[in-house]
């Protein structure tokens, strides 16, 4: 078992000689000498230590019932009875504390947690009162006929002591707000106290036998409450309780103070509950305006349009931006048809979203993307449209169009070349053979006396046809290996990203992970700009296609850049399945392919692209596990 703590300690103490002393200033009209008192704040305390510590205090609150016992009572009963009376409060007030903690986080803000709290401290107070009473019933200090009005008495004191002092110590972290708002309303806070203490003097200075004359309390107490909410309310009922209970003695011998009391008690919970609704009502509002303040900065920094249109179509609000996008040149848009500025709304409204052709006021269309929402509010049909001008998006994408097709239209031109200088290259020897056959048979024909006259010419006319068909072969090569590259200065990240974003649709169909390594201050590489994209859309699509073969969460395909040697060298890396066997010793052979739709000749055709401009295309080691693919680049051109 730990010890307690210095301050754990020096809370208890505070406690027990709190409760004591509460209980010895509301000792007032106890029911013969058992200290059967109608007004018991240290019940209230007891409660507020319970609910703020939790059940583990509920042997101190036993020790201080006892300590009260023994110290405000002169109380008949033996030690034995006393301990049992304590036990009884300490259990009753421990399981309503129990039950009430996961139900009252916090000060009462609201009128459900006011009736928990009301309930609850009903149902525990009537169950200590009536404990109570058993207990000196049992040990014959209690007459019988004693026992309900006993039970009564205790009940409505416990009662209202737990109402006006838990609310209260719930709020005591907040004092100093509490504080600053006083000092902020003085005059109203004087004017409060005054009129509170006037009436109770009225009351307590004209005596008469009734009850209804207390009634006039309620005034102040419901003027409070509506103006401070809870900490008003609970600060007001203990005020007048404790002014009660003050001035009872000598002045209210006339009335039995518990009638007071049990009008004290409907005071008490008419204002706990009151404030409850008037703080629940000031924190709604509070939530209200914050709401709308953040909703004003939001719409008038929202980069994209927003106009609040009503029922009929026509704009109620429009924020900044709309007035930027619609009005460029001045003018207001409150009132217009969202349909002059949006031609075609209100075709498309009820789809959500959707592309038009916005109209501004000056008459200039532009493209616009369109959010649509119908706001079913209880006081007005409205619409909201959220438009984002796409004009810039258009350009983007007609760029990354024509890039595209810059792109594949230079491929199919390397494709060409390719394919024409593989075939004159192959064709070649059989072709040079046979010009060479037919000029030998043009020599063994000479002699030949009675052979047919065309003979000699056709074979002439054969071997020429021959060398035609090798000349145009190597002019149909020439031309498509398109002269020297255009080598320059180029960006590597920039080169990479266009790449990069011409892939970013089906990096995210594939459900690839993209990884860029880009370090900053990369020189520019000197080489073709448009032949190196080339070369990396090759490279990138075959990354792709070999990761999207892996299981989803296997898919990456890394881009890095990085010096190396006295060039620059760019990796596209893999977490693919690798270089199958029987294509790895010819890699970069053109017409090698595993693919059924495959060519075999975006390698090869990247490495001559490279290899022409001082630049070459290598496999490198895989750090995904697939295959790697290294383009070296020189950094100085010449
Ligand atoms: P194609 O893609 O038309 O087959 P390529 O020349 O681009 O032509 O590729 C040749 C072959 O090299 C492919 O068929 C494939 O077997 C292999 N290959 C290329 N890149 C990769 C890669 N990243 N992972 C695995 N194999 C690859």
């Amino acid at each position: 078992m730990t010890l307690p703590g210095p301050r754990t300690l020096a809370l208890a103490l505070a406690f027990v000689a709190a409760y004591v002393l509460l209980d010895w200033l509301s000792y007032v009209q106890p029911v013969l000498k058992l200290g059967i008192t109608p007004w018991n704040p240290q019940a209230g305390l007891a409660l507020a230590l319970l609910l703020a510590r939790g059940a583990g205090w509920g042997w101190i609150v036993a020790l201080a019932a006892l300590a009260s016992e023994l110290v405000v009572r002169d109380n008949p009963a033996g030690l034995p009875v006393l301990a049992a009376s304590s036990a009884v409060i300490a259990l009753g007030y421990t399981a309503a504390a129990v039950f009430l903690r996961p139900r009252l986080a916090g000060p009462i803000s609201n009128p459900v947690q006011a009736t928990w709290l009301v309930g609850t401290a009903m149902a525990a107070t009537l169950l200590v009162a009536a404990g109570y009473a058993i207990v000196y019933l049992a040990a014959n200090l209690l007459p019988a006929q004693a026992v309900v009005p006993g039970i009564a008495r205790y009940w409505v004191g416990d009662l209202n002591g737990v109402i006006t002092v838990v609310p209260l110590f719930a709020l005591l972290p907040m004092w100093r707000a509490g504080l600053g708002a006083i000092r902020r309303r003085a005059l109203e806070v004087a004017a409060q106290a005054l009129a509170t203490m006037g009436i109770l003097w009225l009351v307590v200075a004209f005596p008469a036998d009734e009850v209804r004359f207390f009634y006039p309390l309620f005034v102040p107490v419901i003027w409070i409450a509506l103006r401070w909410g809870v900490p008003g309310a609970a600060l007001a009922t203990l005020g007048m309780q404790a002014g009660l209970v003050v001035t009872v003695e000598d002045r209210l011998d006339f009335l039995p103070f518990v009638d007071i009391q049990f009008l004290m008690l409907t005071l008490g919970t008419t204002a706990l509950l009151l404030g409850a609704v008037v703080s629940e009502r000031r924190r709604a509002l509070e939530r209200v305006a914050a709401q709308e303040a953040e909703q004003r900065a939001l719409l008038a920094t929202a980069p994209d349009a927003v106009l609040s249109l009503d029922a009929g179509g026509r704009v109620v609000s429009a924020n900044p931006a709309a007035l930027r996008m619609f009005a460029a040149g001045g003018g207001a848009l409150e009132a217009l048809p969202a349909g002059q500025l949006l031609p075609g709304l209100e075709l498309v409204a009820r789809e959500g979203r959707s592309s038009l052709s916005a109209s501004r006021l000056d008459g200039t269309r532009f493209p616009v993307d369109i959010a649509w929402a119908g706001l079913d509010s209880p006081a007005a049909a409205r619409h909201i449209v959220i438009v984002r001008d796409a004009t810039e998006r258009h350009a983007a994408q007609a760029r990354l169009r024509e890039r595209d097709t810059a792109l594949a239209r230079s491929m199919r031109f390397a494709v060409a070349g390719e394919l024409a200088s593989a075939l004159t290259h192959e064709l070649n020897q059989p072709i040079t053979a046979l010009v060479s056959y037919l000029q030998a048979a043009q020599i063994l024909a000479e002699p030949i006396q009675d052979a047919d006259e065309r003979l000699p010419g056709t074979l002439e006319k054969a071997a020429r046809e021959a060398m035609r068909a090798s000349d145009v072969m190597r002019r149909l090569r020439d031309f498509y290996s398109g002269g020297a590259p255009r080598t320059g200065p180029v960006d590597l990240a920039e080169a990479i990203e266009g790449v990069r974003a011409a892939f970013a649709e089906r990096v995210r169909r594939d459900g690839i992970s993209l990884e860029l390594d880009l370090p900053a201050g990369l020189p520019p590489a000197c080489c073709d700009r448009i032949q190196l994209e080339m070369v990396l859309h090759n490279l990138l699509g075959n990354a792709c296609e070999a990761a999207a073969a892996q299981p989803p969460d296997l898919r990456r395909v890394r881009l890095s850049a990085q010096p190396s040697g006295d060039g620059l060298r760019i990796e596209v890396d893999d977490s693919g399945p690798g270089i199958a066997e029987e294509v790895a010793p010819r890699l970069f052979e053109p017409f090698l392919t595993t693919k059924p739709d495959g060519m075999g000749l975006g390698l090869a055709i990247s490495r001559s692209l490279l290899q022409a401009q001082s630049a070459d295309l290598a496999l490198a080691p895989s750090r995904l596990g697939g295959a790697c693919f290294a383009v070296q680049l020189p950094i100085r051109c010449g």
